[in-house]
């Protein structure tokens, strides 16, 4: 079948009476927030879809999850429609997990533009709707995570190691090392900076001017022997959409947070840095008052005079990952010797 059949299949299993309830949230019988969001993006976004989707892939999948609702949801016959069609649209048309990422906490890489998921509740048994789901098993990232961090152990050591496997734990795709006697601080990157394209200049603490001089910056980085860069690629809807942007942001800041917070449970001295501005409280208190949250604080890797794009060839890691898609990146920065602080995690 034709994917904009199926798209029109599926726009027809509701009256115009039920997409008028959907949009108003009024629905007779409940539906998910997430499936609510599918099923309006499909019928109020003009996307059209290429290639076909197999007739009998698509009419198993409807049985599967029409058994899946009998068995276990019986008493709500009405919300079946809405679950059935948003798990066709999701697996077959936008091809992506069915079910939401805060709910199953799947991980996400992108490679030459296109998406890869990867699900840590996904069951392989027969009669599981996870079998129509593009979300694979975790298997594949740990075992990337693994070889990852054993060559880090092998060439640097322990806390290279340590830092490379919570970088993959905080869902990043990719990290590579660069001694920092290898890194070039630029002033020509602190004068892009200074023009503010991106908004951030003089907003927070964590971009110039509060970052100190390039000098003071040289400064703080040199104390330390290593810096791991690390980034996560994520794919828009087109090359102009940039409406995700800002959640795209978000997610990279929360994963960048995340880090340090278990690295300097383990770590004694570390410096943290992540893409642009800070954005963790509603008003910054630059430059009236010292920043509220000092330990959390990710001073950008562009204020420290840092070309991503040289690091990331340094680092040997890619620095963009095809058609339509957006890379961030940030910077973990330590010693492989002097951190005779470490800590086990109880986690
Ligand atoms: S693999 Fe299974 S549990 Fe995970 S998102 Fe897909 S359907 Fe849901
Ligand atoms: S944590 Fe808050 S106070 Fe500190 S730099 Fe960020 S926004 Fe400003």
């Amino acid at each position: 079948m034709n994917k904009n059949d199926l798209k029109s299949k599926i726009l027809a299993a509701f009256s115009e009476e039920e997409w008028a309830a959907l949009a108003a949230g009024k629905e007779k019988a409940p539906v998910s927030d997430f499936n609510r969001e599918i099923l309006l993006r499909l019928r109020e976004q003009d996307e059209v879809f290429s290639g076909e989707a197999d007739d009998n892939a698509v009419a198993e999948l409807y049985q599967t999850v029409a058994a899946f609702l009998e068995s276990c949801w019986s008493d709500e016959p009405g919300a079946h429609a809405y679950v059935l069609q948003a798990c066709a649209a999701l697996a077959f048309l936008y091809q992506i997990p069915l079910h939401p990422q805060n709910k199953v906490h799947y991980e996400s890489c992108v490679r030459n533009g296109k998406a890869k998921y990867f699900c840590p509740m996904r069951e392989e048994k027969s009669g599981s709707v996870c079998l129509f789901c593009p979300a694979e098993t975790t298997t594949e990232l740990e075992n990337i995570s693994r070889s990852r961090c054993s060559e880090a152990a092998a060439s640097r050591g322990p806390v290279s190691a340590l830092v490379m496997e919570e970088i993959f734990r905080a869902g990043f795709q990719d990290a590579g090392i660069i001694p920092t006697g290898e890194l070039i601080f630029y002033p020509d990157v602190r004068k892009t900076c200074e023009e503010n394209r991106c908004g951030g200049y003089g907003r927070s603490w964590a971009c110039p001017p509060a970052t100190g001089t390039l000098e003071e910056c040289r400064e703080r980085v040199l104390r330390f022997g290593q810096m791991q860069l690390f980034s996560k690629a994520y794919l828009l809807a087109d090359s102009m959409d940039f409406s995700c942007i800002g959640s795209i942001m978000k997610d990279f800041k929360e994963r960048s947070r995340a880090l340090n917070s278990r690295l300097r449970q383990q770590l004694h001295d570390i410096l943290v840095l992540s893409n642009e501005g800070c954005g963790r409280c509603k008003t910054c208190t630059w430059p009236e008052a010292p920043c509220r949250f000092p330990e959390e604080l990710l001073p950008s890797i562009e204020g420290y005079g840092f070309n991503v794009s040289e690091l990331a060839e340094k680092a040997g890691i890619p620095y963009q990952n095809g058609k339509n898609t957006v890379t961030f990146f940030g910077a973990v920065i330590y010693n492989e010797k002097n951190d005779n602080r470490r800590r086990q995690l109880n986690a």
